[in-house]
């Protein structure tokens, strides 16, 4: 009897979480209040002492996340923001609706993170932000790229941790290795909850009111407001999904880093197939276990046929997306981009994959790599 392969298993963590998200759930159903609930608050509080960064916001969604740590900097049009080519639309979408640039610089191949070598010809009189991304998370390389930040003046950095709630750098938590850290809670990130979600984590009070005033509208007090916002709250029914998938966090975690732990050694010595480097300072938590080979539409034609589920994040880098070419600034040469996009995939991750079915997926792409 073969059981069917999940590229992530949500079932199999709602099975272990059950009787604890069903009674946060019904604590909120109860007290009814749908927005802006104690389990706001609560999971804002609990997300603070975990990151260590003074001040959480969450949202309706990462991208969002980002949207709202941008306006809070004031970036408008005319202005440029630095970030990589190789990640999800969302992170240079944002730049493009505040009628702002997106400045595309190049990646290393081995982490597919935005490459802090080439990250300062990039810069100009008009720079305002980074937005390094976190991918496939493994936290980028934070601490050169706020040193090249601070040296140029006045440039914020965001980092985009979407992928990487969960990982450290340098021993302090991704989301907090910077002026602003942003993150998901779409259900499939590492921390996700049953819809939208996501949050804003900084250490700075004037960024963190500013940015809890935009996530309503701009108001300081209801129906005052002192600046244009959004509708960016997050379910209290969200939060409460998030609050109780927390218990069991830490423990998902070492499951993530054993399970690509576990494929680093299944794939040892297969010279097809290109890891990850994970730098020695940092952890990855696998948001995407994504391998690179030359022969990708094969190996997933292999992969389909034998009930293998893969993804490819991202196929086409952004300054090749047509919403985007023509309004992008592309800075020095972007072949790397263009390269791991023509050999990433994705495999099956989630901290309830086990020994015996990575066996069977390592097999089955070393067969056909
Ligand atoms: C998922 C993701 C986002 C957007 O998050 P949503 O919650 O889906 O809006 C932004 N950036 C990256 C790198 C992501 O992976």
């Amino acid at each position: 009897m073969t059981e069917k392969i999940e590229f992530i298993d949500l079932k199999a963590q709602y099975r272990e979480l059950k009787t604890a998200i069903d009674a946060r759930m019904a604590r909120v159903l109860e007290h009814g209040q749908f927005i802006m609930g104690p389990e706001v608050r609560e999971l804002e509080n609990a997300l603070e002492q975990r990151t260590g960064a003074a001040h959480c916001i969450t949202v309706s969604s990462g991208t969002e996340a980002l949207l709202i740590a941008l306006m809070a900097l004031g970036i408008k049009s005319g202005d440029e923001v630095i970030t990589t080519p190789f990640t999800f639309v969302a992170t240079a979408e944002v730049i493009a609706l505040l009628g702002a640039v997106p400045v595309f610089v190049d990646v290393q191949t081995d982490t597919c993170n935005i490459d802090p070598a080439a990250l300062e010809a990039a810069i100009t009189p008009r720079t305002r932000a980074i937005i390094p991304v976190s991918l496939y998370g493994q936290p980028a390389d934070m601490d050169e790229i706020n040193a090249i930040a601070t040296r140029r003046g006045n440039i914020a950095v965001i980092e985009d941790a979407a992928q990487s709630f969960g990982a450290t750098y340098r021993g302090k938590q991704s989301t907090n290795l910077s002026a602003i850290g942003c993150t998901s809670f779409f259900p499939s990130k590492p921390l996700g909850c049953y819809g939208d979600g996501g949050a804003i984590f900084t250490s700075d009070p004037t960024l963190a009111n500013a940015m809890r005033e935009i996530r309503v509208h701009g108001q300081a007090k209801r129906y005052y407001h002192t600046r244009i916002g959004v509708g960016g709250r997050m379910d209290t029914l969200q939060c409460a999904v998030v609050l109780a998938k927390l218990e069991r966090f830490d423990w998902e975690i070492q499951q993530r880093l054993a399970a690509g732990a576990r494929y680093a050694a299944l794939f040892d010595g297969c010279n097809a197939t290109t890891l990850l480097a994970v730098r020695p300072d940092r952890t990855c938590v696998w948001g995407q276990y994504t391998v690179m080979v030359d022969n990708r539409e094969k190996v997933l034609d292999a992969l389909a046929r034998g009930g293998i589920p893969t993804a490819v994040h991202y196929p086409v880098p952004l300054h090749r997306q047509p919403a985007y070419e023509g309004l992008c600034r592309v800075a020095g040469t972007l072949h790397n981009a263009d390269l791991v996009a023509s050999r990433v995939f994705s495999l099956p991750m989630h901290p309830y994959l086990e020994a015996a079915t990575q066996e069977k997926i390592a097999a089955a792409v070393i067969a056909a790599a």
